[in-house]
């Protein structure tokens, strides 16, 4: 009898930020398949859980996604109780959509569990409203992980200048300084407060604060690393943080 999958959102690290549900399922799966953004199974499996690191899974013949469809599949296949955690939301750039759609192909019964997006978690955890009355009426979150111009990239960045809602940009710490620069391009004001949080939520976070047109160069002297995510918008005049 062929076992199910369930994609759980993890949240953006905190092992807290979890939700009930999905520490739930992790806590019944048989088998566990988590990356590196996801928080560490260990504490919420049973001990007799198979635990895989799909992080760490190597480039070779297949692409790691195409491995990881696979393992998910084959251990269902063998009736277990498979649990594909990943960082934040299974369906905000991760990559859950085409495992979802590798089970339905395959034909096992599978479910997601919607998880914190760290899209979201990044402004809230750095101090700032992703909206707020009077300042804005809307998000958007994009991915940064090839920068404008660029043929890969199908953003409208000129369009994402002038949309008035907050941006928030994932994967983009490599590509920032030509971000920060369409959008000046573009005519975005120069003094739009800007802010990038490395690491949200987690003990070791760093919040970042700016402009659109310094945010670039201060992440750059601050080393900033991935995980971290950029947002850009008049949120940022606000500041919630150190209320603890
Ligand atoms: N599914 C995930 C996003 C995966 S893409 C989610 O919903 O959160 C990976 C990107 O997410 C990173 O490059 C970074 O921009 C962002 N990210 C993930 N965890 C983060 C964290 N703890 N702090 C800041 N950004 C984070």
């Amino acid at each position: 009898m062929a076992g199910r999958v369930v994609l759980v959102g993890g949240g953006p690290g905190d092992q807290d930020l979890i939700t009930v549900r999905g520490a739930a399922e992790v806590a019944k799966a048989d088998v566990v398949l988590y990356d590196r953004l996801a928080p560490n199974p260990i504490e919420l499996a049973r001990p007799d859980c198979e635990l895989i690191d799909v992080g760490k899974i190597p480039r070779g013949e297949f692409t790691p996604q195409e491995q990881i469809n696979a393992l998910l599949i084959q251990r269902a296949l063998t009736g277990k109780h498979v649990v594909r955690l990943k960082g934040g939301d299974p369906y905000v750039f991760g990559r859950g959509g085409e495992e979802a759609l590798a089970c339905m192909e395959a034909g096992i019964p599978f479910d997601v569990v919607p998880g914190i997006t760290s899209a979201l978690a990044s402004a809230a955890t750095g101090g700032v409203p992703v909206t707020h009355r009077g300042l804005t009426q809307g998000f958007t979150v994009v991915s940064g992980h090839v920068p404008p111009g660029d043929p890969r990239s199908d953003l409208d960045w000129a369009a994402l200048a002038r949309t008035g809602t907050t941006l928030v940009i994932l994967m983009g710490v490599l590509n920032l300084p030509h971000i920060c620069h369409a959008l000046l391009e573009a005519g975005m004001d120069a003094d739009t407060p800007a802010l990038t949080v490395e690491r949200a939520s987690h003990p070791d976070q760093r919040v970042l604060r700016g402009t659109v047109s310094t945010i670039a160069e201060a992440c750059a002297d601050a080393n900033v690393q991935p995980p971290a995510t950029t947002v850009i918008g008049r949120v940022g005049e606000l500041d919630l943080s150190g209320q603890s």
